[in-house]
């Protein structure tokens, strides 16, 4: 079956699908199978010049607009997003390479939330009254302008929607620039959203690289970033954007814990450590990558682990039996072999996995690493592939001092009995995202993000209110001015 996937244009301006053939190609390629399934351009300065133009010319008149009304276009894209879900997770399967088994609930379906929850949350924004005698001040939440949003490529629909609603429901604009791997669904994001009422100018999405990302976080009509992506990355938008003074949201990598206690549910604590190393291939942020496992229940855990990893189902991502598909690029692959070449060679101990599949496309076997210690590159650096390192411990002190021993902070996992015990050990774990008992669910409702190299600001939740608008503080003066002079 030749694939395709090619979309109408490759950028979407000013609410139509917009093409530019000077731009530089890009090619989108399958990662089951290596076919080239559609064909984009980078977008040139002059299609920069309009998108941006575009969004500031919008935004003035959509922050006018009354929340309630925003709130109801963004609702209608919600459902259109989810009366389309399968034709936009087959789009994704497509472009990730991830088991449309996972696109059909994890991709589209939390951009659909999003936009909900945005929708009903932005009516309910008000601001306060503060009583000064006779005088008063009251203060209003006002949108900051022209937001950016830069995605990586692991979960592609999702990123364009954690961005784009809170952005638009509190009356900002989005020019919103995915990775150049996977660049398509962004645009179908967009097209449902002019589907649903939203203004032209909005949401406007530009292809590009590096590069792009880069000119427009450093244009004076950017208020403010929001980047998925790398720690080098985040350190380079996140200077680029302090020229300007301008505001940021940063999601960036990861190194987590998941701390497993003797007396945890080993079946579930094996089931988090599964989904938070195997979900997507491993190319999720928040994954708990450095399993401390206590020693007493070690051997037992990872004879149960091996057993359930090696009855993964790997094969055609478009199979809605396979449980897990290839590799984003070959790119990716290539870096994830090379992790497990380092592990090998530092002395972990192989328990399954370790090497590429004998077929084609960029697959990757889920691999388990045993004693794995903290000084090793694996237990250190982030792989980004669907590898395991399973590290002893003996007491709770000791593994919290060792969980917290990283330059990261995205994200933290407790799996014990003891309700006590988790509530005090997650307490103590130096993490902005973390779960007891649970691993990588991240609903809508609440918060997301990381603290020290993992990031600065939180996606979702209440908190996103304060990443996508400004205080304003008026003083109203109700009597004579008393002036000295
Ligand atoms: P990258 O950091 O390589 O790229 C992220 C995005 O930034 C891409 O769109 C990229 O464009 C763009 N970009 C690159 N350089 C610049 C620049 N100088 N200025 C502006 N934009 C730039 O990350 P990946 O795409 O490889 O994604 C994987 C990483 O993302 C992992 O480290 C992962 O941990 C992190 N991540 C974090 C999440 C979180 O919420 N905390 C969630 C998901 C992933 P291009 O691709 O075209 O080069």
């Amino acid at each position: 079956m030749t694939l395709n996937a090619q979309p109408e244009a490759s950028h979407y301006i000013d609410g139509a699908f917009v093409e530019d053939l000077a731009g530089a190609p890009i090619e989108v390629v399958h990662p089951a199978d290596g076919a080239v399934i559609a064909r984009l351009h980078a977008a040139t300065p002059a299609l920069v010049e309009r998108a941006l133009n575009a969004a500031v010319r919008a935004q003035a008149e959509w922050a006018a607009r009354r929340p309630v009304e925003r709130g109801r276009i963004l609702r209608r894209a919600a459902d259109i997003i989810r009366e389309r879900n399968r034709e936009l997770s087959i789009l994704e399967t497509l472009d990730t390479g991830k088991p449309l088994q996972e696109t059909l609930v994890a991709d589209a379906a939390s951009g659909a939330d999003a936009l909900e929850y945005f929708a009903g949350f932005a009516p309910t924004v008000t601001g306060q009254t503060i009583p000064q005698g006779r005088d008063f001040v009251y203060t209003t939440r006002e949108p900051l302008g022209v937001c950016l949003g830069i995605g990586a490529w692991n979960y592609p629909t999702q990123i364009a929607c954690w961005k784009a609603a809170p952005a638009l429901a509190f009356g900002n604009a989005m020019i919103f620039k995915p990775s150049e791997t996977t660049p398509l669904s962004a645009l179908q994001v967009a097209a449902i959203l002019t589907e649903a009422g939203l203004p032209a100018g909005l949401f406007n999405v530009l292809q590009g690289h590096g590069d792009l990302g880069a000119a427009l976080v450093s244009d004076p009509r950017i208020a403010k970033v929001s980047l998925t992506g790398s720690v080098p990355t985040g350190r380079r938008v996140y200077a680029a954007a302090a020229e300007g003074i301008r505001h940021v949201t940063m999601e960036l990598g990861g190194k987590s814990p998941l701390i497993v206690f003797e007396d945890a549910s080993l079946e579930d604590a094996i089931g988090g450590a599964m989904l938070g190393n195997f979900y997507s291939s491993g190319q999720v942020c928040s994954n708990g990558t450095r399993v401390f496992v206590q020693r007493r229940i070690k051997d037992r855990f990872l004879d149960r682990l091996k057993a359930r990893t090696e009855a993964i189902r790997l094969g055609d991502p478009l199979d809605e039996d396979t449980q897990m598909g290839p590799l984003v690029s070959a790119a990716q692959m290539e870096k994830v072999l090379g992790h497990i070449e380092g592990a090998r060679a530092e002395g972990a101990r192989l328990v399954t996995g370790g090497q590429r599949l004998n077929r084609p496309g960029f697959y990757v076997a889920p691999t388990v690493f045993a004693d794995v210690t903290d000084a090793m590159a694996i237990a250190r650096e982030e792989v980004f592939g669907p590898v395991m390192s399973v590290l002893d411990f003996d007491d709770e002190d000791e593994v919290v001092a060792r969980a917290n021993a990283t330059e990261f902070g995205l994200s933290a996992g407790v799996f014990t009995q003891d309700l006590a015990r988790a509530h005090r050990v997650i307490g103590r774990l130096q993490a902005g995202t973390c779960w007891i008992n649970a691993y990588n669910l991240t609903p809508v409702e609440a918060p997301f993000g990381g603290v020290k190299l993992s990031g600065v600001g939180r996606e979702n939740g209440h908190a996103a209110l304060e990443h996508y608008t400004q205080v304003r503080t008026v003083y109203v003066g109700m009597g004579p001015v008393d002036a000295p002079y």
